[in-house]
């Protein structure tokens, strides 16, 4: 039923501070069992839980019944919450007005749904420097190589777009897991509209650190992961053009997709937002990611960018000041990039690295290929790379609300003592 209850407002939209993550004050134990503060410099794999996520969702909490179906108070109000947060998002990443919003799991769910809805015969276009995410979905795909600079991008991909006749996708990253270099995504939708094709972006690394307009972009879609955007597991996004979407087998079949069943037969919603968002949706899910879109927004994306911008600087300089470190980087160490740097260190695998920082420095960053095993392999001009090779492993540290100077300040200390002792 249309629902005529209104959701109670949350000071967190009016609050322009930088909001504080849980877990800030976490201690945790280090060889010898002391216990020292944690630095979590894990950020691009999952972000902390802002403060006003955590307060949206416990607000959510006491009243809440199945969204769409329910004419009980508590039904209307989530069902109004869910449909709130669907605004938010939308709001959010700069949608157009007749875009669609659907919730999916993930980012990888996001992909693996536009992929189940691509017209037949359709040919995607991806570069191999992807998160496997977006890499490989695809019924049908041309993979272009790791592009030396970013016109090389747009110049491959130009190229390629061209030889394909029929429906296409360029699919490509906004900001890379594993530099964290940004891609040149607005040149790259003109060149794919250009050839009629049409560019899916992955957020999901993009909209923890900078404003997304997909309208002023000219993207056709974008997915991306609450989990990395300071909420918790388990929602994420696919926004975009409403055609493909309305046209395809719904993504799962049940409850909420079906406008009518009769004898075997079903008659399937046109509306994306319920044809492929069958059965009762993650509300408090949905509930969280809007409640950290409202939260950076209302923070502002500047003082974000201000503070991210002299962190990571700094821990590059750091890391550059240690001999035995080296920084990965694809199109070299003055690209724009978010807050993500991966590296090796000389004499150590990326897992001696990774654990060592943590059983004695208290510190968590990431090892291995960041589920981007031909990019990663790239970078470091390694031949085989299979999922055990550690010659092919990097190590990932990446910042984002909550990472102080001590936090980094301590992982280049962290790396300088390592690397005296070896
Ligand atoms: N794309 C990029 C660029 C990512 O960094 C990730 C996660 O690391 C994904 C896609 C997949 O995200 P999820 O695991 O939330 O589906």
């Amino acid at each position: 039923p249309a629902t005529s209850v209104t959701v109670p407002a949350t000071r967190a939209s009016e609050d322009r501070r930088i909001p504080a993550v849980l877990g800030s004050d976490l201690q945790v134990p280090v060889r010898g069992g002391r216990l020292v503060p944690y630095a979590n410099l894990d950020y691009a794999a999952s972000a902390p839980c802002l403060e006003p996520v955590s307060a949206a969702v416990a607000a959510a909490l006491p009243a809440y019944s199945s969204v769409h179906r329910g004419a009980g108070y508590a039904s209307q109000l989530t069902t109004a919450r869910y449909e709130q947060a669907r605004h938010t998002v939308r709001a959010f990443v700069g949608a157009r007005p007749d875009d669609s919003v659907i919730f999916t799991r993930n980012t990888t769910d996001a992909t693996n749904l536009l992929a189940r809805s691509l017209p037949a015969g359709t040919t995607a276009v991806v570069f191999d420097t992807e998160h496997h995410a977006s890499l490989l979905p695809w019924a049908d795909a041309v993979r272009l190589a790791p592009p030396a600079f970013p016109g090389e991008a747009v110049r491959a991909a130009d190229e390629a777009l061209a030889g394909i006749h029929g429906p296409k996708l360029l699919v490509v990253t906004a900001a890379s897991n594993v530099t964290g270099e940004l891609w040149p995504i607005a040149a790259l939708a003109h060149i794919a509209h250009r050839h009629g094709a049409r560019i899916l972006v992955d957020a999901a690394q993009l909209v923890p650190h900078r404003r997304l307009n997909l309208t002023a972009l000219d993207l056709d879609y974008v997915v991306f992961s609450g989990h990395k955007l300071y909420a918790p597991f388990g929602t994420g996004a696919l926004v975009g053009r409403t055609d493909w979407l309305s046209e395809a087998e719904p993504y799962l079949r049940g409850g909420g997709a079906v406008r009518s069943v009769d004898g075997d037969g079903a008659e399937w919603h046109d509306d994306p937002e319920a044809r492929h968002e069958a059965g009762t949706p993650n509300v408090l899910g949905a509930i969280a990611l809007a409640a950290a879109c409202d939260a950076l927004s209302a923070t502002g994306w500047s003082p974000l960018l201000r503070e991210e911008e002299r962190l990571i600087g700094r821990l590059r300089a750091g890391l550059a000041s240690v001999e035995g470190v080296h920084e990965l980087s694809l199109w070299g160490p003055d690209h724009p990039r978010v807050g993500i740097v991966s590296f090796v260190v000389d004499g150590f695998t990326a897992r001696e690295v990774a654990e060592a920082l943590s059983g004695e420095y208290g510190i968590g960053v990431r090892d291995g290929k960041f589920c981007a095993h031909p990019f990663v392999r790239h970078l470091l001009g390694a031949k085989d790379g299979g999922c055990d090779d550690v010659t092919a492993s990097a190590v990932r540290a990446s910042i984002g609300i909550g990472t102080t100077e001590e936090h980094v300040d301590r992982l280049v200390a962290a790396l300088r003592d390592l690397l005296s002792r070896s």
